[in-house]
């Protein structure tokens, strides 16, 4: 398989270190609020290349961490703790927020097929590793205390910048949020190991330490879960671009200085999912969830197929639009695997020939559109409808849209719908018409008013592929 490696910026062939195992970390998310959609995008993506390592023959082992302490509102370690902000937000506790929105993260992921990772570890049940690495850091001159906080110091390296093929834009993360420039650091590139002083007085959740009560930067969290879970090499890290700078090339930085070799081969990193007025970000509060686009009446696996349609390392624009045009495609798609019939006898040359195609897609730096067309190859396919059955069953165990299961479920929609066809109601039938030319005429507020006037009147409406059904709740 080639993929591109960001370290390098150059498509290489992926080659685990032990061949018995695939190493693979994945940054988790901060759960001081709802993932959004586009932090779902990465985690789609990288969903999609463990499927397609584990199909491919490989085992993988899979760590991701949850950020629930050390994140701070600038990723340059300025502002106030993210957990700490959510907290105050809702008027709960830390640990509070961290649990409703870690469970609403792993909700949201399960409704788009996202497989949980072999570990899910929580950053503040690791101090002890954090504290081990940031202690060898300083005996081997990679780290000073100044002003109370524990610092890297990046003059120490040869080379500290890894990723330099990304925008400016994400460069300039650190300085995005306009706040104070912290005075303790030598080089401005410099980040905290650990936090003792600095925004200290209201923070919840302080551990001791060597160097007096405190808590962990977000960067060492990352180096410190990996290597207690995966050892001291790792063989892929993924996460969004953004993450690229400061927060990889920090992890970079603590972890080959304390390990003092090489640490990761690969660097996979999914690029944005933007709006029409720029980045989804959780900051800017203007964002999507998944239970929003549910309320909306879109079944979350479209999302996914979605994100599909397009390469991990080009910028997606969302609007409701390309979302309504994904809905019409998946409909069309599982109407046909819906008129399927599971007969015949498994063609084996057909077979081989359609997974070829599949997985040259996906062997071409995971070219999830070409792999979703492959879907439609083996649909034209002449051949019988059980080896295409057999095809979408294997091809969905990679990209997760339940080809199969939707369209059992149509089957017995459609089925349904024809047995309550006599029950037809012409008022009703009269609104669900009008909310469909709403949403044809993109008019969104007046689709979700009718929507919610057909709820006030204890109707439930679902968009099949057959066209919108109701029933009486
Ligand atoms: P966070 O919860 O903010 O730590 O982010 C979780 C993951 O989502 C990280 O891997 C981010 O790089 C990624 N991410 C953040 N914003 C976006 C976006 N607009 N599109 C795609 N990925 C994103
Ligand atoms: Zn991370």
């Amino acid at each position: 398989m080639k993929l591109y490696n960001s370290a390098t910026q150059k498509r290489e062939e992926f080659i685990p270190k032990d061949p018995s195992i695939v190493k693979m970390y994945t940054c988790g998310p901060t759960v001081y609020h709802y993932a959004h959609i586009g932090n779902l995008r990465s985690y789609i993506m990288e969903d999609v290349l463990e499927k397609y390592l584990r199909y491919a023959g490989y085992n993988v082992k899979r760590v991701m961490n949850i950020t629930d302490v050390g994140h701070l509102t600038s990723d340059a370690d300025e502002g106030e703790d993210k957990m700490l902000k959510g907290a105050r937000r809702e008027k709960k506790t830390v640990m509070e927020i961290a649990k409703f929105y870690t469970d609403a993260f792993f909700a949201d992921c399960e409704k788009l097929n996202i497989k949980v990772p072999d570990v899910v570890e929580p950053a503040t049940n690791c101090i002890d590793e954090y504290i081990k690495i940031i202690e060898r850091l300083m005996e081997k001159g990679y780290a000073y205390f100044a002003g109370g906080n524990v610092y890297f110091d990046t003059s120490k390296l040869d080379k500290y910048y890894i990723f330099n093929d990304h925008d400016e834009e994400d460069l300039a993360v650190g300085v995005r949020e306009g706040v104070e420039e912290d005075k303790n650091k030598k080089n401005k590139a410099d980040f905290v190991l650990w936090f003792t002083k600095s925004k200290f007085e209201d923070q919840e959740l302080k551990w001791e330490s060597p160097w007096g009560m405190g808590y962990p930067g977000w960067h060492i969290e990352c180096s410190g879960i990996s290597m207690k879970h995966l050892g001291d090499y790792l063989d892929i890290h993924c996460g969004g671009i953004d993450n690229a700078f400061p927060h990889h090339t920090n992890e970079i930085a603590q972890s080959e200085s304390y390990l003092g070799h090489k640490w990761c081969n690969f660097w996979f990193h999914v690029h944005h999912l933007n709006t029409t007025s720029g980045k989804m970000s959780k900051s800017s509060g203007e964002f999507l969830t998944v239970s929003l686009l549910e309320e909306k009446g879109y079944d979350p696996i479209v999302y996914r197929f979605f994100c599909l349609q397009s390469h991990y390392r080009k910028n997606l624009v969302f609007s409701y639009e390309n979302l309504d045009n994904a809905v019409t495609a998946y409909n069309k798609l599982i109407s046909r695997i819906a008129a399927l019939k599971d007969e015949g006898e498994i063609d084996q040359s057909a077979v081989k020939e359609l997974d070829g195609k599949f997985r040259a897609a996906l062997d071409n730096d995971l070219n999830t559109s070409l792999a979703v067309t492959a879907v439609y190859d083996v649909l034209k396919y002449k051949t019988n409808d059980r080896t295409k059955l057999y095809l979408l069953g294997e091809f969905d165990k990679v990209l997760g849209l339940n080809l199969i299961s939707a369209a059992e479920k149509a089957k017995n929609t459609e089925a349904k719908a024809e047995a309550a066809s006599s029950e037809s109601d012409p008022v009703i039938d009269e609104l669900i018409a009008k909310r469909a030319q709403a949403k044809k005429d993109k008019n969104y507020a007046e689709a979700d008013r009718i929507r919610d006037e057909l709820k006030a009147q204890g109707i439930e409406i679902t968009d099949t592929p057959q066209g919108t059904t109701w029933r009486k709740i």
